[in-house]
């Protein structure tokens, strides 16, 4: 089912399971080390991607990325 809600200032539509599952199914919150959000050094690719969807109000996670490194176990926070 479809449904719609209040996303960052935006009324976005969203398969309601898929709902606030960014971050599970995400490939850059599974411990890569390149995945560094809200510094200068984060990796290229998700900062394209981060931008692409402020941009646009859509969310996208990423499923596959051919310069994932298994890095941190526990994924770093999102500054919001
Ligand atoms: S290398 Fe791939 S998985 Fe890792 S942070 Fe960048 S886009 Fe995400």
């Amino acid at each position: 089912m479809i449904i719609t809600y209040e996303h960052h200032g935006a009324t976005v539509s969203v398969q309601e399971e898929n709902k606030g599952k960014h971050r599970e199914h995400c490939l850059c919150f599974q411990g890569c080390s390149r995945f560094k959000p809200g510094t200068p050094d984060n990796c290229q690719i998700a900062q394209a991607v981060y931008h692409n969807c402020v941009e646009f109000n859509i969310v996208t996670p990423v499923w596959e990325c051919p310069q994932y490194t298994c890095g941190s176990a526990v994924p770093p926070a999102r500054p919001s």
